[in-house]
């Protein structure tokens, strides 16, 4: 009698996505920004209405919608620098959508990059520095944070600006130094808000070429309603008054 292996009966598990959410609701009171503090005549903002979307590694996505169609309240979502009024955020299967904003912060800290569009660098630091701060924090040894702060710099095309402050790089140095930072604790999810929007045409094609080879041992969820960088993407959702009207690959 041949003995059945274990693989050979199993339902092939599908990997746990690096983020998802479900049924997901953010509502804002007009004027307050908050949802605690509500007068029952205070208007109420549905900046998303039932969005679910599953993320896996690897994926560049791009989140698409004109201004106002909530893809910025969606990112802070996914990044756990918010929490719904309904629905469920996981990061890599945990619920986060509860979660205190010191427990979300040392999961931002784990497991999110996050690229803004302008850049937010410490001007007084200079790139390496700028690039090793995420890793202070993780307990790192000054060798250790520089040793790693020069890799990725090297990786972004930066190696001959390591001591410069951002105030004497170009727009899309800056944004290659602010990626190399997102990148510093091995994020599993890398988060860009408009990160081309400052960006000419030429440098937001190296950023977004960037962002692409990133999205090689990670997700990136990109936001923008700039064409060029939604065309950079793989897979495109798109928002309308807080609703995913279509994604690529749904
Ligand atoms: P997008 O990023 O697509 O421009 P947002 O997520 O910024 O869209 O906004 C979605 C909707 O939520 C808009 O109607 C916006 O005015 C509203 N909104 C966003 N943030 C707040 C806030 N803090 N307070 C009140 N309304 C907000």
């Amino acid at each position: 009698m041949t003995e059945s292996r274990p693989s050979d009966h199993q339902p092939s598990t599908r990997s746990i996505p690096v983020v998802a959410c479900d049924s997901l609701v953010r509502e804002y009171t007009r004027g307050t920004g908050s949802r605690f503090f509500r007068s029952a005549d205070a208007p109420v903002v549905r900046a998303l209405d039932g969005v679910s979307i599953s993320i896996d590694s690897g994926e560049f996505v791009g989140i698409a919608g004109p201004s106002g169609s909530g893809k910025s309240t969606l990112l802070h979502l996914l990044a756990g620098l918010d929490t719904p009024t309904e629905g469920t955020v996981t990061l890599g299967g945990d619920d986060i959508s509860d979660l205190s904003e010191r427990a979300r912060a040392r999961i931002r800290r784990d497991r999110v990059g996050i690229v803004f569009q302008r850049f937010h660098l410490l001007p007084s630091l200079s790139a390496l520095s700028n690039v090793a701060l995420p890793l202070v924090e993780l307990g790192w040894s000054k060798a250790r944070r520089h040793d790693r702060a020069e890799t990725l710099l090297s990786k972004v095309g930066l190696s001959d600006r390591m001591s410069h402050r951002p105030g004497t790089l170009s727009g899309g140095e800056q944004q290659r130094v602010a990626i190399a930072r997102a990148l510093a604790t091995e994020p599993a999810l890398v988060i860009a808000d408009e990160p081309t929007g400052e960006l000419d045409s030429k440098t937001s094609a190296r950023v977004l070429d960037l962002l692409e080879s990133v999205a090689d041992n990670c997700a990136v969820v990109l936001a923008s309603h700039d064409q060029q960088a939604l065309d950079a993407t793989e897979r495109r959702i798109q928002l309308q008054d807080g609703e995913v009207i279509h994604d690529s690959h749904g």
